[in-house]
């Protein structure tokens, strides 16, 4: 296992899914752990541990708070990983309301967004940052529309922050999941739909939250050390032939 002794890493969406599995295992590795989540404290699970800050990621202030406070708390920042998303707006194009098109953008993206703004003085020279977008930033996927399009947009912003960080040697890239077995899948999808996304999928089963948090981990990894502005397909072959 790559050690991540030493490391401070904020880690967004911390309560739940990707997040939560990325919390132990940075744990695991010698991380100091930030938990973001806007979860109440006492919906979260017991292993999370570390320090954990309620956050908004939709709300700017918020997101330089996590920031800020966890220099004041740690003396620095090494890790950022820009995770907490929903996935809302089921429904074609035709249907899809002007609000689920802010709700997507205000949570996946600009969340990602003001990681990136506050991050890119804030964290360490020689840092590093994992947007989480999606497979769903790669390709369209009918019914997803707002999804799609604030995940495109996490792409985007994250190439653009790779070039332009780059003068302080930190690291920007993004990883782009297919179906992995979460509560934002396991609440929202409905059984037929999940039984569509493993048939679609080459591997022919639905991604566990552990195997995107070792992706993660080796993203943040000196292992990784010249990776950088990339987005990182994990889904079981599905974008493999886009
Ligand atoms: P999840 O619902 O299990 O976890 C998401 C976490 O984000 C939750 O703890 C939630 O409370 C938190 N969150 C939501 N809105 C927030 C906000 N405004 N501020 C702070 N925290 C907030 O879902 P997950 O599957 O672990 O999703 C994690 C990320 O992975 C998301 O960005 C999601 O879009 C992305 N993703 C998931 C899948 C999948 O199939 N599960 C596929 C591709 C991408």
């Amino acid at each position: 296992m790559f050690s991540l002794e030493g490391k401070v890493a904020i880690i967004t969406g911390g309560g739940s899914g990707i997040g939560l599995a990325t919390v132990k295992r940075f744990h695991e590795a010698g991380a100091t752990v930030v938990v973001a989540d806007i979860t109440d404290e006492s919906l979260l699970a017991e292993e999370i541990g570390g320090l954990y800050i309620k956050t908004d990621v939709s709300r700017e202030e918020e997101v330089q708070f996590l920031l800020e406070k966890t220099i004041e708390i740690y003396g620095q920042i090494d890790i950022l990983f820009n995770n907490a998303g929903i996935g809302i707006g089921l429904g074609m194009l035709a249907d899809a309301q002007t609000e689920d098109y802010e709700q997507s953008f205000r949570v996946n993206t600009f969340g990602v967004m003001f990681g990136l703004k506050h991050g890119a003085t804030l964290i360490k020279e020689g840092g590093v940052i994992v947007n989480t977008a999606s497979a769903a930033g790669l390709q369209g996927v009918p019914t997803y529309g707002p999804y799609v399009a604030s995940k495109h947009a996490v792409i985007g912003v994250s190439k653009t922050a790779a070039l332009e960080l780059s003068l302080r040697n930190i690291r920007v890239n993004c990883i782009c999941p297919g179906t992995i077995d979460t509560p934002m899948v396991q609440n929202h999808a409905a059984p037929e739909q999940r039984a569509i996304n493993n048939y679609i999928t080459p591997l022919g089963r639905t991604g566990k939250p552990e195997e995107v948090a070792a992706l993660v981990h080796f993203l943040c990894s000196d292992d990784a050390s010249f990776i950088t502005g990339q987005s990182i397909a994990i889904d079981g072959g599905v974008t493999s032939g886009t």
